[in-house]
């Protein structure tokens, strides 16, 4: 019979292939009452189990070096929940004094620590039970004499490319697994949004679907099934139309991807010749892996800010130094544009520590990046230091958030020109032509652009700022989202202006916001004149494709008509032609 289950899409793509049931070991522990003399000898299986899990994690820690950067930090939290007295120590007790086998102690022992990390309120505290309930899934697996990798075998004669792993939680264990194994996708009862599994699920590219409740137990072994990553649909034994509609959608997918992968070494330049520079937008270190995969030719903004939201101090000089540093050699000889804090707003540290404790009753428009910075020099020198110290080991340029008054750029100027001296003083190398540029983020920097092009050296469009600003729109308020429109006359003016002085002024300009690594507005934002984009490094292939199949010679003269249009319902309309390439120059 067919059915289907709907989940949560936590991994894009279409899978079709066989059930692989993957046992739950938890859910299946049988309840023994123990003799007294018992006791002893349980208590010591209990603690061999726990000692042959350890040891397989730190195995893991070990061994790998080629995995996603995610997996450490997860094979590090289950090692210590698997440390922790509540699991490791408390079953020992009720082993003792309730005379349990030890995996029934350990599950009732888990079962009252997940129902307490379901009471949490923060999503992702709560999400952490999983991990609880994976740890202990490993050691029961242990107890039981199934450990493992075991699990995932799949049956003789059967290729692991056409099997589909249905489980009621994996583990980052199970997902390492994975790597060796190359199964087609797996789905999930239970995992939420930010759980681990999700996590791994989109580093590794393979369709998957989460928090499906009872797929585990209402599909059988070997039952034909079709994942749907993109909606989060589950369709078991569906009919042959069903199949064969999904499999032409596969392909279709399939070839989009390979043709997009192939443009990672391509040049990104337009149908006429004219280079554009795609660059990517990071928040950690970490990033530039994925930005160096997605074929970046630089870091066109590092939100330093990033780095230490939720780490409760500020950072030292040092520690910036290294982070800064390590950014800049990952990306080997490309530019890297490291802002400034961009602290405040919704991106508060420590209100108090940096701003004082007064109530902000408008933080978006109060003190804020540039403006904290500037009201507090010691923190700015550490880290105006920290990046040119940086600068000896490759490309980095300066920008610096939310500038609005020309008497801000030049008290920052002084300020970098207060650092540099500093080092200069203790002969610490630095790059000194290091370029300062300023972001365009706030409508009064747009329309007066020219205090910015005669004392910057750069400048980069936040856009995410700029329209929340022109608009009134709170950024983070989804009541008024529905009003945040890129598309607004207002913003589609005072971007083709500044992206117009810059021009004029000889004067490098990118755009770093949302709109950047949108392939729907890649052609508007050509044809303004922008040659230089920053994006989230999962879409720059997107946007390099649009690019290479656009004429800029042909779209300045559309885009320019566009700019006089003020009704919405002409703009989408005429985005819309320019994008299917119905608009005739004319
Ligand atoms: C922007 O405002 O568009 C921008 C790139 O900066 P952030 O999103 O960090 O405010
Ligand atoms: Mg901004």
């Amino acid at each position: 019979m067919s059915f289907t289950l709907h989940g949560l899409a936590v991994s894009d793509g279409i899978a079709i292939g066989q059930a692989h049931l993957m046992s739950h070991a938890t859910l299946e522990v049988s309840h023994l009452v123990i003799a007294p003399r018992m006791v002893d000898r349980e208590i010591a299986r209990f603690e061999a189990a726990l000692a042959r899990v350890r040891a397989e994690f730190e195995m893991m820690k070990e061994s790998m070096e080629h995995a996603p950067a995610e997996l450490g930090a997860f094979i590090d939290l289950h090692s210590m929940i698997l440390s922790d007295p509540e699991l490791s120590e408390v079953p020992k007790q009720l082993i003792r004094e309730r005379r349990c086998n030890a995996e029934w102690a350990l599950v009732q022992q888990m079962e009252l620590l997940v129902e307490q990390f379901e009471q949490i309120e923060d999503q992702y505290l709560r999400e952490r039970s999983y991990d609880v309930r994976q740890v202990v899934e490993r050691v029961v697996r242990e107890l039981v004499g199934q450990p493992g990798r075991a699990a995932l075998k799949a049956a003789k004669g059967v290729k692991e490319e056409n099997l589909i792993v249905v489980a009621h939680d994996l583990a980052p264990a199970d997902v390492i697994a994975f790597k060796e194994h190359h199964f087609a996708s797996f789905v999930t009862d239970v995992g939420g949004a930010t759980s681990h599994t999700a996590i791994l699920a989109r580093s590794l590219a393979i369709p998957a679907v989460l928090g499906l409740h009872n797929a585990r137990q209402l599909i059988r072994d070997k039952e034909t099934i079709i994942v749907d990553g993109t909606r989060g649909v589950l369709i078991v034994n569906p009919d042959p139309r069903v199949l064969e509609e999904y499999r032409l959608r596969k392909s279709q997918i399939e070839l989009e991807r390979s043709k997009l992968k192939r443009l990672k070494t391509a040049k990104s330049a337009t149908l006429d010749g004219v280079d554009i520079a795609l660059h990517a937008n990071i928040e950690l270190p970490g990033d530039v892996t994925a930005a160096l995969e997605g074929g970046a030719e630089g870091i066109g903004l590092f939100r330093t800010e990033f780095l230490f939201l939720g780490r409760g101090d500020m950072p030292t000089e040092d520690e910036q130094f290294e982070s800064y540093r390590k950014v800049v050699k990952g990306m080997e000889g490309r530019p890297v544009t490291i802002r400034t804090f961009d602290l405040g707003a919704d991106k508060d540290l420590h209100p108090e520590d940096v701003v004082g404790d007064r109530v902000h009753t408008n933080p978006a428009l109060g003190l804020r990046a540039i403006r904290v910075s500037l009201a507090e020099p010691k923190m700015f020198q550490k880290q105006l230091r920290a990046i040119l110290r940086a600068s000896k080991y490759g490309r980095i340029k300066l920008l610096i958030p939310m500038l609005s008054h020309a008497h801000e750029i030049d008290q920052t100027l002084a300020a970098v020109e207060q650092a540099k001296s500093s080092l200069r003083g203790q002969k610490i190398a630095f790059d000194e032509s290091i370029e300062v540029g300023g972001m365009i983020e706030i409508p009064a920097a747009a329309l007066a652009v020219g205090l910015f092009l005669r004392r910057l050296n750069f400048l980069s469009i936040g856009t995410n700022d700029l329209i929340q600003y022109t608009l009134a729109i709170d950024r983070s308020d989804e009541q008024v989202s529905h009003l945040y429109d890129p598309l607004h006359p207002a913003v589609l003016m005072l971007l083709a202006h500044t992206i117009t002085s810059a021009e004029k002024a000889n004067m490098p300009i990118s755009v770093c916001g949302e709109l950047a690594g949108d392939p729907t507005l890649t052609r508007l934002l050509l044809g303004m004149g922008l040659r230089q984009f920053s994006m989230h490094p999962a879409h720059i292939l997107e946007v390099k494709q649009k690019v290479m199949q656009s004429d800029v010679s042909e779209l300045g003269p559309i885009v320019r008509r566009m700019l006089r249009l003020e009704e919405p319902a002409k703009i989408r309309e005429q985005l819309e032609k320019l994008n299917a390439g119905t608009l005739g120059n004319g």
